[in-house]
């Protein structure tokens, strides 16, 4: 079976093509027709000779996403693909336009283990692990598609199926590989990471100097509530978290924002959006309020947008900043929390032991 090319990093690609006799620059133009150029095929690569095309035709596969299924929102914004890996299992990944930003919200994990209640990939529970190459290839995808229509992909969220700190070396992994300026090239500024709030992972994501945006994925302001909508919370409560949330912004010139579901009764009171003013007091972090996306397993409904607006309002009192996001997608289930593929045959279940 042949092997994945965007599994190799450029290290092992030069060390790859070094191993057939080839000279130094090859790996280069190869790394750049792959990530700049956005080839989907060797024979495309008209810079490289015959023999080594055709050799690396023989060893590697460009694909390793199988495109399933496409659906387009009715909000003429929002597409969103079903990819089969080849590794096995399935994922979605989402394109979103936002004005002059067109961004891909990506996939780290097959399912999740994180069974935050309201989320359709936590009720999944985990699958697997995506690897680097099945995370690049998902932004490669969209990034294609919008070439092909004379766009270009300009911002990457890691918000789609998975916690990121759950499987961080492939996440990061991909990061850097996305953002070489040599390749594909995307800034630090235009890549989210989104997460449900390991704080020994934010630690180690501040630690290792990382500049990526980081969405922690909050929804309540106090224990008792989290621990209900976010289990992890049991065993990483909410002192602990803002704790490494401050370790983050202190490393300087870092972005934090805080994510919010609004669920109807349950999250979206005035005393908890006045907890949430003093729970991150001095972090200078920005609330995003989604009101919640409907999902099969969880029967919660969202806040209306008189009861957002409230909320809202007390967030600005408090001199948080926040913004109510617009919903996009929910027809195609496309939208936060609605990313799911088939059950695991029943077999996948939350994996909390290994976090
Ligand atoms: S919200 Fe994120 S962390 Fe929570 S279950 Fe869904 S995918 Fe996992």
């Amino acid at each position: 079976m042949s092997q994945k090319i965007f599994e190799l990093s450029l290290a092992e690609l030069r060390q790859q093509l070094a191993a057939w006799q080839q000279p130094a620059y090859r790996a280069a133009q190869l790394w750049s027709g792959l990530y700049s150029d956005l080839r989907t095929n060797f024979e495309e690569f008209s810079v490289l000779p015959r023999g080594l095309r055709t050799q690396l035709a023989a060893t590697y596969d460009i694909d390793c996403l199988q495109m399933k299924v496409e659906r387009e929102s009715k909000d003429g914004h929002t597409r969103k693909w079903l990819f089969g890996l080849a590794g096995g299992g399935e994922v979605e990944t989402v394109l979103m336009g936002y004005d002059e930003r067109m961004t891909v919200c990506i996939s780290t994990q097959a399912g999740c283990a994180m069974g935050c209640v309201f989320c359709a990939t936590g009720q999944m529970g985990l699958l697997r692990n995506l690897t680097a190459g099945e995370i690049v290839a998902q932004v490669l995808w969209a990034a294609r598609s919008l070439k092909a229509v004379g766009g270009r992909l300009t911002n990457v969220v890691v918000m789609g199926m998975g916690e990121p700190f759950h499987n961080y070396e492939a996440t990061l992994a991909a990061l850097d590989r996305l953002q070489d300026p040599a390749g594909f090239g995307i800034g630090v500024r235009r890549i989210t990471v989104s997460t449900v709030g390991l704080p020994h992972m934010i630690r180690r994501f501040a630690q290792e100097g990382r500049h990526e945006k980081l969405a922690v994925s909050l929804h309540a302001a106090t224990d008792e509530l989290r621990n209900r909508l976010v289990p992890i919370n049991k065993r990483y409560p909410l002192a602990e978290l803002i704790d490494a949330c401050r370790e983050y912004v202190r490393g300087g010139n870092r972005r934090l924002s805080m994510e919010w579901a609004l669920i109807d009764g349950k999250n979206d009171s005035a005393e908890q959006a006045q907890l949430l003013v003093e729970l991150v007091q001095g972090l200078g972090c920005h609330v995003n309020l989604i009101p919640l996306n409907p999902t099969g397993g969880y029967a919660g409904l969202r806040t209306g947008r008189e009861a957002a607006d409230r909320f809202k309002s007390v967030l600005d009192t408090g001199g948080v900043a926040c913004t109510i996001r617009v919903r996009r997608g929910i027809d195609i289930g496309a939208g936060c929390g609605q990313l799911r593929t088939k059950a695991a045959g029943g077999k996948a279940q939350p994996q909390l032991a290994s976090i």
